[in-house]
């Protein structure tokens, strides 16, 4: 065990998205890596934008993936509870704390004058941040305020100085005093805000490093004023968080992928099938790499090497097919039974099976694998290359040919070639993949005379129901006679 401990600590607003993913797996792999602990925190207190649902999909997400939390939501630990919402009163005490130690103080400004001090501030060329107006009131100005009906929001005060860090990724990191104002931390509602609840639950969580996206930047110079504060009233007591903030990624045409870009929801990568395996490898090189120009690698080996001081601060570039093809590396590496496993939800998904597959259905399954695992890239895919085995068979979906691949392959043409091909595989006495190729080569190639795409094309078509399929002759094998030679027929007729 280290002392190191990382947290992931998302809102429940939305669908989880890609870089949400990358940030909880490179605090995962940072704890893993150093026997730290991985501190899972929701963040909830902005009850008009999460949800619920939300909650339970970041759960299940993080299960999904296999990336395990040591203290967090449905598994506790030292500092429950984890659900921001269920700690609002240890926020209220804090931000009492920092208004009593003049840390904070009230401010009584309207939004309308606000927006009009930045504009005039805007005009005369200065950096249009809040401008300190309710820094000293007076009693008197209170009173005043007061009595016009106003309710305060709570701000921080901003130490005047440059603010300086050693980022874990980006290396020494300033933000002039001018650019960072004193900020709102609590609503006039009561409400406290992301820029209190998050570093003040880092420093009662005791989180050693913060590692997320480079879009909270600019949150880093408050959290750690912030942080001095509370050390100095009492409320912290280690050293300061480390900071290491995580590339952007980019999406297509160079901009920043964004949570509406369909490559970005977690849910579509389950959706079409891709392996919580195939993901997190690809994830894994968005901005960090093996080295020894490896790119195959699971988790668990990530996290044996896994160093943040090795994170690039470049931007990275997001790239579908390199994940896809990643995800086909993957599938090749699952044994059949079970990959036979993982394809069972897609092929009952896709009206395939209609429940978990019986015995036979299975022993189908085993048989046909090994000839579409080379070709696979998303399980999805395997609904599409095997239904054809599973149709008109007791109680599943009757056999039908694709409508666009008929008119394009099974046309007046195909007929004799189609009859052929029924006659030389009636006669066979033996149904094995052997004797059908040896019968079907003979008829079609060596007799007929055509070229193997026009011989087996129809015959591919009538029987597996698309141009694409597993290997043919196989494919008819495992088929067996009678269905095979009444696709046959059927697509003669
Ligand atoms: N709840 C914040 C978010 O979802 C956490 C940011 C952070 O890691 O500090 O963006
Ligand atoms: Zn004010």
């Amino acid at each position: 065990m280290s002392n190191v401990r990382v947290r992931f600590c998302p809102s429940p607003t939305g669908n989880p998205h890609v870089g949400m993913v990358r940030t909880a797996l490179f605090n995962w792999a940072y704890a893993r890596h150093t026997g730290g602990t991985f501190v899972f925190r929701i963040e909830d207190t902005d009850s008009a934008r999460d949800s619920e649902q939300s909650y339970t999909d970041l759960l299940d997400s993080l299960r999904w993936l296999g990336l395990d939390w040591d203290e967090g939501p449905e598994v506790g630990g030292p500092h429950e509870p984890y659900r921001q919402s269920q700690r609002m009163d240890i926020y209220a005490k804090v931000a009492n704390q920092l208004l009593e130690t003049g840390h904070a103080y009230h401010c009584y400004c309207s939004q309308d004058e606000l927006e009009e001090r930045r504009e005039a501030a805007r005009e005369a060329n200065k950096t249009p941040g809040y401008d300190g107006a309710c820094r000293n009131l007076s009693n008197e100005q209170v009173i005043d305020f007061k009595s016009q009906g106003r309710s305060p929001v709570v701000r921080f005060r901003m130490p005047d100085t440059d603010f300086t860090w050693t980022d874990l990724v980006r290396g020494d990191v300033t933000f002039a005093a001018e650019h960072v104002p004193d900020y709102v931390i609590v609503r006039a509602t009561g409400e406290p805000l992301y820029t209190l609840v998050n570093p003040v639950d880092d420093v009662l969580m005791e989180i050693t490093h913060v590692l997320r996206g480079e879009d909270l930047l600019s949150s880093t110079p408050r959290q750690l004023a912030l942080y001095d504060a509370l050390k100095a009233i009492g409320v912290a007591k280690g050293e300061r968080p480390l900071y290491g903030h995580l590339p952007y990624v980019m999406g297509e045409g160079n901009k920043k992928l964004s949570k509406r870009d369909p490559e970005s929801s977690l849910l579509m990568y389950r959706e079409e099938g891709y392996l919580p395996e195939g993901l997190l490898n690809y994830l894994a090189l968005l901005g960090w790499a093996f080295g020894e120009d490896r790119e195959f690698f699971s988790k668990d080996e990530m996290a044996t090497v896994f160093d943040v001081a090795r994170v690039n601060a470049n931007p990275a570039r997001f790239d579908l097919k390199k994940c896809t093809s990643i995800n086909g590396d993957w599938i090749r590496t699952l044994d059949p039974a079970e990959l036979a496993k993982r394809l069972t939800p897609y092929l009952i998904k896709g009206g395939v099976l209609s429940g978990q597959p019986s015995d036979e259905q299975l022993a189908v399954l085993l048989d046909a694998i090994p000839l579409v695992q080379e070709r696979m890239e998303t399980l999805k895919q395997g609904v599409g290359m095997l239904g054809f085995l599973f149709a008109d068979q007791p109680g599943s979906a009757s056999f039908e040919v694709d409508p666009i691949e008929a008119e394009k392959v099974l046309t007046q043409d195909a007929q004799p070639v189609l009859v052929a091909a029924l006659n030389a595989l009636s006669a066979l006495a033996e149904w094995n993949t052997a004797a059908i190729e040896a019968a079907l080569r003979v008829a079609l190639i060596e007799e007929m005379e055509l070229k193997p795409k026009v011989a087996f094309g129809p015959v591919r078509v009538a029987v597996t129901g698309r141009r694409v399929s597993p290997p043919l002759f196989e494919s008819l094998e495992i088929l067996g006679r009678e269905r095979s030679l009444a696709r046959i027929a059927a697509a003669i007729k």
